[in-house]
């Protein structure tokens, strides 16, 4: 008891003293003068966390989800899930060596297992990539690498939440306390400030709203919508919800129009709307950096 709390003590004061040091102005000019020569390093390390959101992903999918859920339970699933080493998702070869690599390995290996020939989804090497210029791109926004760092976990796990709704339409639980942890800390990085009132109104408005649908048309929504979209819209906070909802909604309906299949009818379609939904805050967040950046601002009332 006395040994946790002595514990528990200590990461408040690391995690205290890593926040005044990525608070601290004189420190952070490093990144906003010179950001430029680190774009290597942040692009790897981007990739890198990509690499590992994408397999994670993929792994929550068959461990989580698929047939293969019931081979393993608890704590020996999430070992297979996080430690278990990498292989084709095919032929079940393990990957080695340079192969492993980000990137570089996809294109090592051309593409195919060389034990089975079976062709890797391009969509690897191309996320990959993505959020390694993701990393950079939060970086010259926020010239602050710990913004960038956590805006790259923070995706990594609306991602999961992407894939579990795209293939399944499940939203996961234990994902949401991750988004929820990191986009609290994102924002507390961003406005140097914890959650205000008016945010409180924005979670418990959605709330309402999608409780409403929920129990008249329980067909239209899933229950874990009710949940995601007014956290989702607390992260997004005052005034940002309505971007947050109009980035959801707009390429919602745009999507479902054009991937419908022909002759079926759009009430019919179901809508992942999870997808969207972490479409909409992704885009919220890289919007407030650039307001940020810029030194716009929305509203009078926004700065109180
Ligand atoms: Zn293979």
């Amino acid at each position: 008891m006395g040994k946790s709390a002595k514990r528990n003590g200590r990461i408040e004061k690391v995690g205290s003293l890593v926040f005044e040091i990525f608070s601290d102005p004189e420190f952070l000019l490093i990144f906003t003068e010179y950001g430029y020569y680190f774009y290597p390093i942040v692009f790897v390390l981007g990739a890198s966390f990509g690499s590992f959101y994408f397999n994670l992903a993929y792994r929550i999918l068959v461990y989580h989800y698929s047939p293969m859920r019931k081979e393993f339970s608890g704590l020996a699933r999430w070992k297979q899930i996080l430690l278990s080493p990498s292989e084709c998702e095919n032929c079940s070869e393990k990957i080695s060596g340079l192969r492993l690599i980000p990137i570089f390995g996809y294109f090592l290996s051309r593409g195919k297992c060389p034990h089975c020939g079976y062709q890797i989804p391009i969509i690897y090497p191309l996320g990959e990539i993505s959020f390694g210029f993701l990393a950079i791109l939060i970086l010259e926004l926020s010239g602050n690498p710990l913004v960038s760092l956590v805006f790259v976990l923070f995706t990594g796990h609306l991602l999961i939440s992407v894939y579990t709704d795209a293939k399944y339409f499940s939203l996961d639980y234990e994902n949401l306390i991750w988004i929820f942890f990191l986009g609290c800390i994102l924002n507390l990085l961003i406005n140097q400030k914890i959650p205000e009132l008016n945010d409180v109104f924005v979670f418990f408005g959605f709330l309402g709203f999608f409780l409403a649908i929920y129990l008249f048309y329980p067909k239209g929504i899933g229950f874990g919508d009710v949940l995601f979209a007014p956290i989702f819209a607390f992260l997004a906070g005052h005034p940002w919800w309505l971007l947050f909802l109009n980035a959801s909604y707009i390429p919602a309906v745009v999507f479902t129009v054009l991937l419908k299949k022909k002759g079926a009818s759009i009430r019919e379609t179901p809508i992942p709307m999870g997808v969207y939904f972490c479409l909409g805050l992704f885009c919220t967040m890289i919007a407030k950096l650039v307001f940020l950046k810029f030194g716009w601002e929305i509203g009078s009332d926004v700065d109180g």
